[in-house]
């Protein structure tokens, strides 16, 4: 079992050539980098979920997921490191496993399977009970650890933060980490979110109410990047991911991380950034979500 390294996690200068002297540097964090398969920011999310299951004497975790869920494959490896059992409820039914899925299971991970409606169902506060008369001692976490909890945990990202930074690029999805990052930094610093699904700017109504209200400013989330929808790419996509790891060496996912690169290197060529400017894009991980790719990527 690869072991999950904070200590590994690194900011990486972006090469001058790629922003063209049209700001005054660009770094990335390198969350990804935290272990192959799990994504960083949903270990944040799950840090609290986690912590407080334990705390309150639950024996496993029931969460919930599609079947390339970065949340997913996060859980199950957070709860076999601290020996809660984890259930995972998949949205909708695979004759063949994913290998996303795959990977749930040898992490230890039970799995169910619910058509949509009654994926969506199990997760309002009815279908919550019901899983709790079935799965006593469960701990229910919601899809991509979206709660209270979870942004807690992703406020901790903010340690790796430097307060130089003018701006902060983030993928956004179900705008936890994005709410919880918020909270955390100075509100000097600007946070600009990117919505990898069409019509992402509802992200902004969702996340304003989460927001404490003295940091409820000078951020924004543009739904430009999606590329026709949530999980799906093109070869400009992937002809921009495979130029992207040439120039850094750095793997983008193209769920999230290379739809932002991609608006980031947009708003650099349309002026939205000032000279003085200094930038850091955070990679939250979904690297093991690129297995449907591929063949296609240089890496
Ligand atoms: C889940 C995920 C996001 C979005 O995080 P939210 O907290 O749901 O907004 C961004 N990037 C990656 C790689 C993810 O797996």
């Amino acid at each position: 079992m690869d072991t999950i390294r904070e200590d590994a996690i690194t900011i990486q200068p972006l090469h001058t050539d790629w922003y063209g002297g049209k700001v005054a540097r660009m770094d990335m964090l390198r969350l990804d980098l935290i272990h192959p398969r799990v994504s960083g920011n949903k270990w944040y999310k799950l840090q609290f979920n986690i912590q407080e299951a334990m705390e309150n004497g639950k024996s496993s975790v029931v969460t919930f997921g599609g079947g390339h869920s970065n949340h997913l494959i996060a859980t199950a490896h957070a709860c076999k490191i601290v020996g809660l059992k984890s259930l995972g409820i998949v949205r909708g039914h695979y004759s063949v496993l994913t290998q996303t899925l795959l990977n749930c299971e040898a992490e230890g991970m039970e799995l169910c399977f619910a058509e949509k409606a009654e994926y969506d169902a199990l997760q309002l506060a009815d279908g919550v009970e019901k899983l709790l008369l079935k799965y006593p001692g469960a701990a229910i976490i919601p899809e991509g650890g979206a709660n209270e909890s979870g942004r807690r945990g992703a406020a901790l990202i903010g340690r790796f933060i430097r307060h130089h930074y003018t701006h902060i690029a983030l993928s956004v999805g179900s705008g936890t980490t994005f709410a919880g990052l918020r909270n955390a930094l100075p509100v000097g610093q600007s946070i600009i979110g990117f919505a990898p699904m069409k019509g992402g700017s509802y992200l902004q109504q969702e996340v304003g109410p989460w927001l404490i209200s003295t940091q409820n400013k000078n951020w924004e989330i543009l739904d430009k990047w999606h590329f026709g929808g949530f999980g799906k790419s093109s070869e400009e996509l992937v002809r921009f991911m495979n130029q992207f790891y040439q120039a850094h060496r750095i793997p983008l996912d193209f769920v999230y991380t290379a739809k932002m690169m991609f608006g980031v290197q947009e708003l650099l060529d349309t002026g939205y950034f000032n000279a003085h400017d200094i930038i850091l894009c955070i990679h939250t991980g979904g690297l093991q979500g690129n297995a449907s790719l591929q063949g296609k990527l240089a890496w």
